[in-house]
């Protein structure tokens, strides 16, 4: 089936998708509130089952071409002691810029509109035979179309994130009492890290910027820890609170369909939330161009993506508060320890299908 589709966000999901109708050949207008991509930062892991969505969308050679594999990762703590090593999947860990440039670069310019957000009053799509709600945790199109789904939940952590100059080989995450900190490859020459911190931690630091705070928060840690603090600019660090959103009870709604963070917002501390984002706009674009009416090809796409993003949504929550736990800190390292438990819990989440 071919036609016409108004995708709300030019963000990963919604760029994605826009990729899939175009090769489908359908119609698309991508509209982005923001003047140009967002400039966020930051490395993404992306995991098998986003690069089988990249190259279902013929785009996994050149996400390839400009990323960095890795298959191991370690847990430390604040000390340096390592609880926990994993060997897992290969992940291709690719700048988000760079994501968004291979994205985006497909699309016609007369089908992308930057600095054109899309008002409640469109959301109807009149004229469109589809609208799909690409726009992010706190989309619109949710708000307006599933009007009965909660607000996002506050998670109770603050993430921040940045890059330094400098390579960096492994991948490391280091957890304290209600702290973490998180270091990988951005690309060959820079460092990407990240840090996730209850948000009762941040009392008292309400006049530091955020790279002090980082410094501040995190300056008794081990020397890998340390090294990264030694680089980090004054400007450019990223801060916000986290979220994620309760399960839906359908991502579509008459001609509306929801993808990406706008269907299932999660904590990041499994790095899915781009993966899932990509396999969400492979399916939609194979149901939209498989099936023979958009109602079917919205239930198809419903069936076959709500209950494997739901999971990882259950998954990523579950690994944000154990990672950033305070009161049983020192249970949850001497379980680690022993067993690298929730490494390998991490794993089969992300070689579930
Ligand atoms: C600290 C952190 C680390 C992360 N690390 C990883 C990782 O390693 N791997 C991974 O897979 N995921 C990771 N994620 C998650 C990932 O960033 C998101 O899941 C992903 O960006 C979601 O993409 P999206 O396109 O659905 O939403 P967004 O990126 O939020 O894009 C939505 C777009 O819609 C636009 N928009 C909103 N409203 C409107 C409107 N009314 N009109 C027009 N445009 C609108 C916005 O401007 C935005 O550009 C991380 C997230 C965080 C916070």
């Amino acid at each position: 089936m071919n036609g016409n589709a108004l995708v709300v966000g030019g963000g990963i999901a919604g760029l994605a998708v826009a990729r899939g109708l175009l090769r489908g050949g359908w119609d698309v207008q991508v509209r982005e509130r923001s003047d140009g991509p967002p400039d966020t930062g930051g490395a993404l892991g992306m995991w098998p089952p986003a690069m089988a969505a990249l190259d279902h969308l013929g785009l996994g050679d050149q996400v390839r071409a400009d990323a960095e594999e890795r298959s191991g990762m370690s847990v430390a703590r604040a000390d340096g002691t390592v609880m926990a090593r994993a060997t897992v999947e290969p992940a291709h860990l690719v700048s988000r810029s760079a994501l968004l440039d291979v994205l985006v670069d497909g699309v016609p310019a007369d089908r992308l509109r930057w600095g054109e957000p899309v008002a409640r009053a469109d959301v109807q799509g009149h004229g469109f035979d589809v609208v799909v709600g690409a726009d992010g945790l706190h989309s619109l199109v949710r708000g307006a179309v599933f009007p009965e789904v909660p607000e996002p939940r506050p998670l109770g952590t603050v993430a921040f994130r940045g890059s330094v100059p400098g390579p960096m080989e492994t991948v490391t995450e280091t957890w304290g009492s209600g702290k973490l900190f998180g270091a990988t490859p951005l690309d060959a020459e820079r460092t990407n890290w990240f840090a996730a911190v209850r948000t009762e931690l941040l009392h008292g630091h309400e006049d530091l910027g955020h790279a002090a705070t980082v410094r501040t928060l995190f300056a008794d840690w081990h020397p890998g820890v340390g090294h990264v603090l030694d680089l980090l600019p004054d400007h450019g660090v990223d801060r916000r609170r986290l979220y994620d959103l309760p399960p839906l009870s359908s991502y579509a709604r008459g001609k509306h369909v929801l993808i990406g963070d706008a269907a299932h917002a999660m904590a990041p501390n499994l790095g899915r939330g781009a993966c899932e984002a990509l396999r969400d706009a492979a399916a939609l674009a194979t149901a939209l161009t498989g099936q023979p009416t958009v109602e079917r090809a919205l239930a198809r796409y419903d069936r076959v993506r709500r209950r494997p993003s739901g999971r990882v949504v259950r998954a990523s929550r579950l690994v944000n508060g154990v990672a950033t736990a305070r009161r049983y800190a020192r249970v949850r390292d001497s379980a680690l320890s022993a067993a690298g438990a929730l490494l390998k819990a991490r794993e089969r989440v992300v070689r579930r299908p």
